[in-house]
């Protein structure tokens, strides 16, 4: 069984997005790109040296549903006739873009993130949604944890691997311990642990960092000997990366803490003071990465929380 990457371009500044194609029966392609004009002649191009066409494609896999990597699922579904799309059922918060806003407004105003700024931040995902097609959720079959997408000839295993998404998952060809790991592991950067409501209890926020903990630890169980990230170049060595996130998650970690004054601070605040002049789509992924860790931090009894005017305030410890 053959794992054929794909690069296609991608107007996020992330930059290329990876797909990967297995041409061999039923012939699965494992995510799309988004949609554009762009993106969807290179994976024509990709498709056609590989002597397939869109309408071989039987089964579209998605690691997860950010626009980058799902944008072109409806479209291609359409133009296969027969082809299925499948998805882990936690990605339902991002199936039709990723603000789903009622539940993301209460959770950027517990964040301490001002009103008008919640407006901004979804004008800018308004725009973002254009890059993909949204879907019912009667349109997808359901990707389950330890379940396999057999071929002809091997199989790939189904790990949900939740932290960048709640529904993110990863593909493990067993015969030589090959992961397609979608953003969960990204050769040069830490995929940020997106803001998003617990797809079991909404009105909670999931526990974004500390899955991802998780989820790293068990693709580490398997000794992968390659990676394909969703971004960037293919992972050889997965040990390395492992000790390499664990240490800048631990790093900021201790950064964060720092910048709780004894007076307790709002995630908003904490953003502001970590990634000073973010713009646009960063400032989203600003408090992202502010509450994931702090999250994490209080869930590890380093710092205390408590709900102030309809604000999450963190407090150091030591000021109890
Ligand atoms: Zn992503
Ligand atoms: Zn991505």
């Amino acid at each position: 069984m053959k794992i054929i990457p794909i690069s296609l371009p991608t107007p996020f500044y992330i930059g290329p997005v990876n797909v990967y194609l297995i041409a061999e029966d039923p012939i699965t392609l494992i995510d799309t790109g988004p949609k554009t004009k762009e993106a969807n002649e290179a994976l024509r191009e990709g498709l056609r040296k590989a002597r397939i066409r869109v309408s071989d494609i039987r089964r579209i896999v998605l690691t997860h549903a950010h626009e980058d990597h799902c944008g072109l699922a409806r479209s291609l579904r359409d133009e296969a006739k027969d082809s299925q799309v499948l998805v882990h059922s936690w990605e339902s918060g991002h199936r039709v873009g990723r603000l789903e806003y009622e539940e993301h407004r209460a959770l950027l105003t517990r964040a301490g993130v001002p009103p008008g700024e919640i407006q901004s931040m979804r004008k800018m995902y308004e725009g973002v949604r254009k890059y993909a097609d949204s879907f019912e959720a009667d349109e997808y079959g359901e990707l389950r944890d330890e379940e396999e997408l057999e071929f002809s000839n091997g199989a790939l295993r189904i790990l949900h691997t939740p932290g960048h998404t709640p529904g993110s998952c990863s593909f493990l060809r067993e015969a030589d311990r090959t992961v397609i790991a979608g953003d969960c592991v990204l050769k040069r950067i830490t995929p940020n642990p997106v803001l998003s409501p617990d797809p079991v209890d909404p009105s909670k926020r999931f526990a974004s960092l500390a899955e991802y903990l998780v989820s790293l630890a068990r693709l580490r169980s398997f000794a992968p000997t390659l990676v394909h990230g969703g971004h960037g170049e293919p992972v050889h060595d997965f040990e390395e990366l492992f000790n390499r996130y664990f240490r800048a998650i631990r790093e900021r970690q201790t950064e964060v803490i720092r910048l709780i004054p004894k007076t307790g601070t709002t995630a908003w605040e904490v953003a502001q003071q970590m990634f000073p002049g973010a713009d646009d789509v960063h400032r989203f992924l600003a408090v992202s990465e502010a509450v994931a860790h702090l999250d994490l931090a209080h869930s590890e009894g380093k710092i205390a929380l408590e709900l102030g005017d309809g604000k999450e305030i963190y407090r150091p410890i030591s000021a109890h």
